[in-house]
């Protein structure tokens, strides 16, 4: 598998609001994941990708239990919300399109966030004169926005919240819909996209397989599936193991029921009719290192020790990537 490592990133540019109150965020996170932990009645005793029964205790998350599984390395929590629940809990939420509400910080997003994301995918893409991109789990849609930017591409997203699809159509002006994956495959049936992406979205769905299986009967012969989702066996894990008391991203409960390790992505893409041909690792576990600091000292934010940690985030960052630690990845993937 092609493999390639590191991306830089300035959290300052884009994590403002969470910078300028960690403590803050932690605890509207901690209260959250406890307010709905007392709705969570789903119960989950096998891998969510393989179906394997036999996992090991991995860290556990304002009580929620996250566990990996011993034959393909998936981890997920064994309690969550239904996914009419989680249904609810995305069209009903703001605080996911708050973060990108600001125009400056999504002009950033996109320029270096989603736009090298797409800038790797089209590379692995055949040439095509016309070409149609379904971004599933959109957002407000800055994916839609980087794809067109290319000749000849036309993007559609599908986004939950009420909110993002709002901001996606009237601010960036892009095709966003709120409509439900499935909803959109019975209605199109007959047409075919030369690429599909889920960007974080598999996370967040009680069966991935099915949503994985569905966009394989949606994609051209010779389409791409581009997958981008957190990595479960990364340092910002390690970080939670530690100190779940302070965890306020990656394994958060209740959106994130389960995380994807490179393995447990192959065995997923294999079992639903793909083969991964490519591998990107990166991530923002060590910005993620300096807010458990700040948490954890009193008055590490006013230091110079902070100020110099947060100048080098991609210096240090390169050396948990070159472990395959970073806490994001993107796969491509062919119909097999
Ligand atoms: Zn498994």
């Amino acid at each position: 598998m092609k493999t390639k490592y590191g991306k830089p990133i300035e959290p300052k540019r884009f994590q403002a609001n969470i910078i300028a109150d960690t403590k803050g965020w932690a605890q509207r996170m901690k209260e959250r994941a406890e307010e709905y932990g007392i709705r969570a009645e789903e119960y989950v005793s096998a891998c969510p990708v393989c179906k394997s029964k036999q996992y090991i205790s991995l860290v556990t998350v304002y009580g929620f239990d996250y566990v990996q599984c011993k034959k393909c390395a998936h981890v997920f929590s064994t309690k969550r919300l239904s996914q009419e629940q989680l249904n609810t809990f995305y069209r009903d939420s703001a605080e996911y399109a708050k973060q990108y509400t600001s125009e400056d910080q999504l002009a950033y997003r996109m320029r270096h966030i989603s736009g090298p994301k797409i800038k790797y995918a089209m590379s692995f893409v055949p040439k095509v004169k016309k070409g149609t991109w379904l971004d599933v789990g959109s957002a407000v849609g800055d994916v839609l926005r980087c794809v067109e930017s290319y000749r000849g591409w036309k993007a559609i997203g599908l986004e939950a919240s009420a909110l993002s699809v709002k901001t996606g159509r009237e601010v960036l002006k892009v095709d966003v819909r709120q409509e439900l994956f499935q909803d959109f495959v019975r209605k199109n049936k007959n047409e075919k996209f030369d690429v599909i992406s889920f960007f974080g979205y598999l996370e967040l769905i009680t069966d991935p397989l099915k949503e994985l299986r569905l966009a394989q009967g949606l994609l051209k012969k010779n389409g791409v599936l581009v997958i981008g989702e957190a990595n479960g066996n990364s340092f910002s894990t390690l970080l939670q193991k530690s100190f779940p008391e302070y965890s306020m991203r990656h394994l958060l409960p209740p959106p994130v029921i389960q995380q994807f390790t490179k393995q447990s992505a192959c065995v997923a893409l294999q079992k639903a009719g793909f083969t991964p041909s490519a591998f990107w690792n990166f991530g923002m576990d060590f910005y993620e290192f300096t807010k458990y600091l700040v948490l954890l000292i009193p008055r590490f934010q006013e230091t110079s020790v902070y100020s110099f940690l947060m100048d080098h985030t991609n210096e240090f960052q390169s050396v948990i990537d070159q472990e395959e630690y970073g806490d994001c990845f993107m796969m491509i993937a062919k119909r097999s």
